[in-house]
């Protein structure tokens, strides 16, 4: 089975902040070693704690329009005043060799990849248990002041309207069933038969060997 060549797969996870997104993105890249982070580029400012280069790409107004313009962001677009984006050249390397892309992106970043990648694409969304759990976990994470904690809360709205837009989408309550629904999402679209591009010839193989 892991001879044949399989077609990297780009795995979203989208939800409100604060309902859990960068704790099962952590998670999963600690215990899968076949799929990688996409680091995005921001022009908004480190958190504490926060390096460049691991959680972002932290960069000015100028070099953030510089690369739009000349197409090596592959989408990007405005969060809580801050602009985001994609760079194009990790992702295409990485699923040229094979291998799967985590991104962390909100709404409008994952509409714009399925206009570019559609079929590589897999979209999961993820809810919070309620809107006082939301809110708890945003104070407990204990990132933010108060007035950003409101802006995050008034934004959860829009956000989680597009719930829709996804293939799967689930709960985020208890951490173990979480982290289980997304390696199980992940196990079941690396085994589509259109992504394992090296599976006909091992058929042909197999059948002439019958
Ligand atoms: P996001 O990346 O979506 O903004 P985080 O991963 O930073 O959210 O999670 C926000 C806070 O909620 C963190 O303090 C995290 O430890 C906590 N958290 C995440 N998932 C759960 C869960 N299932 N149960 C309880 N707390 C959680
Ligand atoms: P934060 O500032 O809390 O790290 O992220 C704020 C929001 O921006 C989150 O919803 C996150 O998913 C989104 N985001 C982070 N990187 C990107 C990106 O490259 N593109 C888009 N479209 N959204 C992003």
């Amino acid at each position: 089975m892991s001879k044949i060549h399989r077609r990297g797969l780009m795995l979203v996870l989208s939800s409100p902040s604060g309902a859990g997104k960068s704790t099962l993105s952590r998670h999963l890249l600690e215990n899968d070693p076949g799929i990688d982070m996409s680091v995005s580029v921001t022009t908004r400012k480190p958190r504490p704690g926060e390096t460049h280069g691991k959680e972002y790409y932290f960069i000015t107004r100028e070099e953030f329009d510089l690369m739009a313009k000349r197409g090596e962001l592959l989408e990007f677009a405005t969060v809580f005043g801050n602009s985001y984006g994609t760079p194009r050249a990790a992702v295409e390397k990485a699923l040229g060799a094979g291998r799967d892309i985590l991104f962390d992106i909100d709404w409008q970043g994952t509409q714009q990849l399925m206009g570019n990648a559609g079929e590589d694409l897999v979209r999961v969304f993820i809810l919070p248990p309620s809107a006082g759990e939301l809110a708890a976990r945003l104070h407990r994470r204990a990132e933010d002041s108060e007035e950003v904690i409101a802006g995050r809360m008034a934004e959860a709205a829009s956000e989680i309207s597009h719930w829709a837009e996804y293939d799967y989408v689930f709960i985020n309550d208890d951490l173990e069933a979480s982290h289980k629904a997304i390696a199980n999402i992940l196990a079941a679209e690396r085994l589509k038969r259109s992504r394992q591009t090296g599976l006909a010839e091992f058929v042909r193989e197999l059948q002439a060997d019958l």
